[in-house]
């Protein structure tokens, strides 16, 4: 599992950039962990369409069978015991899951948890879904995403947030109220019983990722960077570049 950087280029069809260029990062992407991971089948990245909900899609790895049938779920959350999956971001807050079953077959899952997720309870929902296809030991990482030093938001937002998750609770290095989102996933995670691995990255203050935030307010290109699980050939030992 890993998250991925500028450097690996925007991987998002729905920011206004080129779609060629779109298909060659992603096409690029998966060239890449299956040169990594040494898989015997390659390694295709499942994306999906993320509309800031609390959906969950449960994916089959059908991309040998039906590859011009490629099918998008709309969910904020996937969960698979076959396949490799991906979540998009430029500051909301990616999680990537790996579980095992009492078989010690791997189950992965991505999260994708921007305020509105924060609230509807996407990461509850995944870690539920998780744990129905059979994961008994589950860990999260919660990659690169604007901290609370930096998320801004109006007062009333922020009351409303911290009522259902008092992690979110934050004022901004300036001063004025904000939202710390990671540390909301945090504690919902703890709550959970899930350990987590935060990487503690802002978006905002680090250009070698992609920031929305920073996007709007220094006029940049707008991208969308990934968080993912990818599945290893069983023979080999993975060494993905984790940051
Ligand atoms: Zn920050």
């Amino acid at each position: 599992m890993g998250f991925t950087d500028t450097l690996t280029g925007n991987l998002a069809f729905h920011v206004g950039d080129d779609p060629q260029s779109v298909t060659a990062a992603r096409t690029g992407l998966d060239a890449h962990l299956t040169e990594l991971a040494g898989a015997a089948a390659p390694v295709r990245l499942q994306y999906m369409d993320q509309v800031h909900g609390r959906e969950v899609a449960v994916m089959v790895d059908t991309s040998a069978a039906h590859h011009a049938h490629e099918s998008v779920p709309t969910a904020d959350g996937m969960v698979s015991s076959s396949a490799s999956l991906a979540v998009m971001v430029a500051d909301c807050v990616p999680l990537v899951f790996v579980g095992t079953t009492a078989q010690g077959d791997a189950v992965l899952g991505v999260a994708h948890a921007g305020r509105p997720g924060v609230e509807a309870g996407v990461v509850a929902a995944t870690v539920a879904e998780l744990r129905q296809a059979g994961a008994v030991s589950l860990q999260a990482w919660l990659g690169p995403s604007v901290c609370g030093r930096c998320y801004e938001v109006p007062e009333a937002m922020r009351t409303e947030v911290a009522a259902g998750t008092p992690a979110a609770y934050s004022t901004t290095s300036w001063g004025t109220p904000a939202l710390d989102l990671p540390a909301a996933v945090v504690s919902q995670l703890d709550d959970l019983g899930v350990p987590v691995n935060d990487l503690g990255v802002c978006t905002l203050e680090h250009p070698e990722f992609f920031s929305h935030r920073r996007a709007v307010r220094d006029h940049e290109t707008e991208g969308r960077f990934v968080g993912f699980a990818a599945r290893a050939h069983p023979d080999h030992q993975p060494a993905l570049p984790v940051r």
